[in-house]
C-alpha cells in the first residue's frame, strides 16, 4: 500500500521570526503525526533555516518550484542541484499560480520535472483545472493533458519516482473543496492515466485542506494525502492534518 503524505505549500508567506516560531510549534507537537511521510516547502531564502530546524527529524524540506535548465546565466533562478545542495528531498512543479502568474506551459512544467529528477529531487507534479474548465465538462481532459505532456517528455517510468497532487484550481485559496466524489473520480483518473505505474504512485489532493475536512478527504481509496497552503502556516492546523493523515 502507498505511504501517506502530507506536504506544506508556505508560498510566499513568513519571516524568519515567524518561521521559526511555527517549525518549533510543529517540532514539538509531532507525536501522533510519526506515521506520516512529511515535507514542508518555504520560500527559497528560508530554506536554510528551515533545513537547520528540521535537521535530524522527520519532517523533509522541499522546494517550491526550480529552474528547467542546470546552471548559467539565468538571473534570479534556483537550479535543482542547489535545491538538493540546501538537503531538499521535494520540489513542487506546475503549481497553477506559476502557470498562471508565471506563465509556466506545460512544456515548462515537463522540463522542470525533468530537471528536478536529474538532481535527485523527488518532483511534486500538481495538476489541475479552473472553475470554467470544470464547468465546460472539460475537467478531466485538461488534466490528461497536463500530465500527458509530461508523460511524453519523460516517460511513464518516471513517475515510479514522482507525487503527483490534484488542485482545482478554484478550490486553492477559497474556502472551497472539491466534493469527496469529484476528488476521487479526478484521482482515480490520474492512477489510470499513469498505467502500470498508477497503482505505486502517491496522489495528494489539494485546495483548501484544513483539520475539518482532511479525514474525510484521506478515507477516500485514491488520496494519499494532501498538499496544503494556508493551514501549513499553522503549527496546530497543519500537525492535526499529519495525524488524520
Ligand atoms: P490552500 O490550502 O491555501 O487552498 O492552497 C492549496 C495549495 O495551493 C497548495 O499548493
Amino acid at each position: 500500500s502507498r505511504q501517506r503524505l502530507v506536504v506544506g505549500n508556505w508560498k510566499m508567506n513568513g519571516s524568519l521570526a515567524e518561521n521559526a516560531s511555527l517549525l518549533n510549534g510543529i517540532t514539538a507537537h509531532w507525536q501522533g503525526a510519526e506515521g506520516v511521510e512529511t515535507a514542508l516547502c518555504p520560500p527559497y531564502v528560508y530554506l536554510s533555516q528551515a533545513a537547520e530546524a528540521l535537521s535530524g527529524g522527520p519532517i523533509k524540506l522541499g522546494a517550491q518550484t526550480v529552474s528547467e535548465y542546470s546552471n548559467g546565466a539565468y538571473t534570479g533562478e534556483v537550479s535543482g542541484a542547489m535545491l538538493a545542495d540546501l538537503g531538499c528531498r521535494y520540489v513542487i512543479v506546475g503549481h497553477n499560480e506559476r502557470r498562471r502568474m508565471q506563465g509556466e506551459t506545460s512544456d515548462r512544467v515537463a522540463e522542470k520535472f525533468h530537471a528536478a529528477q536529474q538532481a535527485g529531487l523527488t518532483p511534486i507534479l500538481c495538476v489541475g483545472e479552473s472553475e470554467q474548465e470544470r464547468d465546460a465538462g472539460m475537467a478531466l481532459e485538461t488534466i490528461g493533458h497536463q500530465l500527458l505532456v509530461v508523460v511524453k517528455r519523460v516517460g511513464l517510468e518516471a513517475f515510479a519516482r514522482a507525487v503527483v497532487a490534484y488542485e482545482p484550481v478554484w478550490a486553492v485559496g477559497t474556502g472551497k473543496t472539491a466534493s469527496p466524489e469529484q476528488a476521487e473520480e479526478v484521482h482515480r483518473f490520474i492512477r489510470a492515466e499513469l498505467g502500470e505505474l498508477g497503482a505505486r504512485t502517491q496522489i495528494l489532493y489539494g485546495g483548501s485542506v484544513k483539520p475539518g475536512n482532511a479525514e474525510q478527504l484521506f478515507a477516500l481509496p485514491d488520496i494519499d494525502g494532501a498538499l496544503l497552503g494556508g493551514a501549513s502556516l499553522n503549527a496546530d492546523d497543519f500537525v492535526a492534518i499529519c495525524r488524520a493523515a
